[in-house]
């Protein structure tokens, strides 16, 4: 059987490169190829700039009202194809379809729905200066490039592009080479919505295209979402032409579960924020510090639950809530992290092997594993595993515990699971994360700013900041009265 071969998606429409180059890409739940993509060669390339530039200009000289009005069809079309969407994600990202039926294509309408609403609302200053005075325009950046990661791909299009196109701008997006069709499914819903064509743009390929990107000085802004390590390479390259950078990066994030806390809520915290979407979640609490009071209480519940309650098997099954990690790879980068959490000392609570389910047998699955018995310098409670792997670690104090929370160069998120209402907000106020939850953990509405402190990121993506990220002010002084002139 032949498999579909997609083109880069350029100026409205798909455009053939030049070398012929593609790359396979595999359903991870069954390790079959399901398609094939085009990489974006130099011709391509050359192409996606001139069509944004084109694009740029055409969609920046619409008022905001217009370009909300189109982008809000962009949005109606999106949920109206929510399930077919919905399919793309999990044959690419081997996610549960229970997941991705109500999340994935969702909270990425949600976002671009909130910018769309936002940009009309968006106003300069003006302000007396004597008699003369001066007004602000907030003006869009030019052609901004887009870097996605492969744990929520429509999604993570759809974060960036909201805020970039409904600031008037125009946008080259780049999806992970594991997961590319939602980018190109998104590009068409943009032009059927009336976008017009060169305004978002996919370029496809791997690491290549991204320094591309990154490079090219035509470029005002990158938005990029990944690694720390590759972070660091993409503000690199980006410096060179001095491009504005939004960093969405890595965790080892925290969550606090102290002993007067609902332990069961604190235990689905925890499951949900290391087991939904396998684990492959940026936020995601890998560090659970338990008070010793409620710890046993807390460790018997979890085990209990987590083996009695995740399914795992074909992510089409919609009884499935454990979906297949996204490739052999990573599942073995999963494996060797659990191997050296046996070598450092953790004691297993469940968990720790590779999966086969009969009903998708050749998948990259991981077991949900709880490692208990962590101590704060283990390999797996210092370094982002990116799967399902939890660390349980016991504390007896307040202060020590937020020192131990606060130990690491990390710092997207956090979370608190207390009843005592001044002990919740004293915590999270110490707590060095951007994103932090309390009484909850995972929930992240369009309305909420999300990014990362210290080494997980640079500016924030949602809320109505992020509209200031993807433009620029420019001041104009009005003079009202002849110029004393020196000269
Ligand atoms: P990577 O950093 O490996 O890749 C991210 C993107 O960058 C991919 O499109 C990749 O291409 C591309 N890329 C790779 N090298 C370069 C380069 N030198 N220059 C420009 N682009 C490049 O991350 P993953 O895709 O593995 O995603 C997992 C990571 O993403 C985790 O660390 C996770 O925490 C983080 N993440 C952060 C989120 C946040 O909001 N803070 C949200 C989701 C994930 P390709 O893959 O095709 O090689």
């Amino acid at each position: 059987m032949t498999t579909p071969v997609y083109e880069n998606f350029i100026n409205g429409h798909f455009l053939k490169n030049q070398t012929g180059d593609t790359f396979a890409v595999k359903n991870p739940a069954t390790d079959e190829v399901i398609y094939h993509v085009e990489i974006a060669d130099e011709f391509i390339q050359n192409a996606a700039i001139e069509s944004a530039k084109q694009g740029f200009a055409a969609w920046s000289a619409m008022t905001p009202i217009e370009r909300s009005r189109i982008l809000l069809k962009a949005v109606a079309i999106l949920r109206e194809r929510n399930d077919e969407l919905a399919k793309v994600e999990v044959l690419d990202t081997g996610k549960p379809w229970q997941e991705a039926e109500c999340v994935d294509v969702e909270t990425g309408a949600d976002v671009i729905e909130y910018f769309a609403g936002l940009a009309p609302a968006q106003v300069g200053q003006q302000q007396m200066v004597g008699n003369d005075f001066y007004y602000t325009r907030k003006e869009p950046l030019g052609i901004c490039a887009g870097i996605g990661a492969w744990n929520y791909p429509l999604q993570i299009a759809c974060w960036k592009s909201g805020p970039a196109l409904a600031a008037g701008n125009a946008v080259i997006f780049k999806p992970s080479e594991e997961t590319p069709l939602g980018a190109i499914k998104l590009a068409e819903i943009f032009i059927e919505a009336g976008v017009p064509a060169g305004v978002f743009n996919v370029v496809q390929g791997a690491a290549e295209v991204g320094q591309w990107l990154t490079a090219n000085p035509n470029i005002e802004k990158v938005s990029f979402t990944g690694e720390v390590g590759t972070g660091k390479k993409v503000m690199a390259s980006a410096a060179g032409s001095l491009k504005d950078v939004t960093m969405e990066l890595g965790g080892k994030s925290p969550l606090l579960v102290f002993d007067d806390a609902d332990v069961s809520q604190a235990v689905s915290a925890a499951m949900i924020g290391n087991f939904y979407t396998q684990g492959e979640i940026c936020t995601n609490c890998t560090r659970i510090y338990v008070h010793k009071n409620v710890y046993q209480q807390f460790i018997d519940e979890l085990k209990t639950r987590t083996e009695q309650n995740i399914i795992a098997g074909d992510p089409m099954d919609p009884e499935v809530n454990l979906g297949a990690l996204i490739s052999k790879k990573h599942q073995e980068l999963v494996l060797g992290y659990i191997d050296k959490g046996i070598q450092e000392g953790a004691t297993l609570l469940t968990g720790g092997k590779a999966l086969s389910p009969a009903s998708a047998p050749n998948g990259y699955f991981v077991e949900p594993t709880v490692f208990v018995d962590c101590k704060d310098d283990m390999t797996i409670v210092k370094e982002e595993i990116f799967g399902p792997v939890m660390s349980v670690l016991v504390f007896d104090d307040e202060d020590d515990v937020i020192q131990r929370a606060n130990d690491t160069h990390l710092g997207l998120a956090a979370g608190v699971f207390t009843k005592d209402i001044q002990r919740a907000h004293r915590v999270i106020h110490q707590l060095q994360a951007g994103i932090c939850w309390i009484n909850s953990y995972g929930n992240s509405p369009a309305e909420m700013p999300v990014g990362g402190y210290k080494q997980s990121g640079i500016g924030r993506e949602n809320g109505i900041e992020t509209l200031d990220h993807y433009t620029q002010t420019k001041s104009i002084y009005v003079g009202m009265s002849n110029i004393e002139s020196p000269f």
